[in-house]
């Protein structure tokens, strides 16, 4: 085997990501792992760190949504013994996923607050990793990537590809997060404002938990698409209806008159949540699931919550449970919806076609094979 690997760093904001190749330590430390990656995908998120919208220390080897193959685990633990998330035998050669972040277990928001996702320590690969120190591969967009101790590792069932799992990638994973803090009532009324894979991925998980009636607003044409083959009964194409009032319209009457009982916004646009705050009846709850990047401010009136009685909740990333969740949900009959979802897929040379590809919004999801 090798003693290097090739690695894609963002090493400046707005500035095409460069191939480099970085020292592999054979032997890993107990409860560590090294992964060979055989798939990445490029996520939205990967295009706000490039444009420097999130806190960052450059240089990074991004990649936070990813498959390998595990080739070695730390010495010190037993042969056989090892398991994964689950519980379940892991052993080299097995292909597996796992979480991008870890928690510290220990903290005010870990231990007091039961919020593991704001953990104040919490590190994800693919973001939080200076690619300078010392295992330096910490990102999925990777020959190889080295799994620190405490990382929640799933093995893969055999009948799901890699690609259904990127394919749904960490927008489904946040979706289902999102719905465990703002959940629907069964039979529920749902705008889904967006139609990225946030979007599509809010919509798929409102199906399966009882939504009566599915409104996906957003574009270009051939992602509505999608959202109808993902679940949405009717789809509201920004496009054909350019203002907010317009679509506000459409709404009311799809939802016989007062609104949408949950919204979700799923956009990243500062404004689309004034329009989601007009979407839902009184009373309604709206879940801002969308606005990741911090893309700016925006002057709203603080009144239409009061007046209508708004739920507003945020929620953020996901916890290692929810990626156990999106594993079941995908083998439960949505595996090929997501995997067809996968429309590119890139070399790592060739990974800033596929940075670009994801910016420009052209086809479905992008992945890289390293
Ligand atoms: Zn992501
Ligand atoms: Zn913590």
């Amino acid at each position: 085997m090798s003693e290097t690997a090739r690695a894609a760093v963002l090493e400046g904001f707005n500035q095409p990501l460069a191939v480099r190749t970085f020292p592999l330590a054979l032997h890993v430390e107990p409860g560590a792992a090294r992964v060979r990656v055989t798939m990445a995908g490029v996520c939205g998120t990967d295009v706000h760190l490039w444009r420097g919208e999130l806190p960052l220390s450059l240089p990074v080897i991004l990649g936070h949504e990813t498959t390998g193959i595990l080739e070695e685990l730390g010495s010190g633990l037993n042969p056989g013994l090892n398991k994964d998330w689950r519980g379940e035998p892991l052993e080299v050669g097995d292909r597996i996923t796992w979480a991008s972040s870890i928690a510290c277990g220990e903290c005010f928001y870990c231990r007091l607050k039961s919020q593991p996702t704001r953990c104040l320590s919490r590190k994800a690969y693919g973001i939080s990793y200076n690619a300078t120190e010392a295992p330096h591969l910490r990102g999925g967009f990777a020959e190889q990537i080295l799994l620190r101790p405490g990382t929640a590792i799933f093995r893969l069932p055999a009948d799901l590809p890699d690609q259904a799992l990127l394919g749904a990638g960490c927008a489904l994973t946040t979706a289902i997060h999102g719905m465990e803090r703002a959940p629907l009532a069964w039979r529920d009324i749902v705008v889904v404002q967006g139609v990225g894979p946030v979007g599509l991925a809010a919509i798929a998980v409102c199906r399966d938990a009882g939504a009566s009636r599915i409104i996906a607003i957003g574009g270009p044409r051939h992602r509505l698409q999608l959202a109808r083959e993902f679940g949405a009964d009717v789809v509201i194409d920004v496009a054909e209806f350019p203002l907010p009032e317009e679509r506000r319209q459409i709404v009311l009457k799809e939802s016989g008159g007062f609104g949408a009982d949950q919204v979700i916004e799923c956009v990243g646009k500062p404004e689309a949540v004034n329009e989601g705050l007009e979407l839902g009846r009184d009373g309604a709850q709206f879940l801002v699931l969308g606005q990741y990047g911090n893309a700016g401010n925006i002057s709203f009136n603080p009144h239409t919550v009061t007046r209508k009685q708004l739920r507003v909740v945020g929620s953020w990333g996901f916890e290692p449970r929810h990626l156990n969740r999106a594993i079941e949900m995908l083998q439960a009959g949505w595996k090929d919806r997501f995997a067809a979802a996968v429309t590119h897929r890139f070399s790592l040379d060739n990974v800033n076609e596929a940075m670009e590809h994801t910016r420009a919004w052209r086809g479905g999801k992008t992945v890289i094979v390293p």
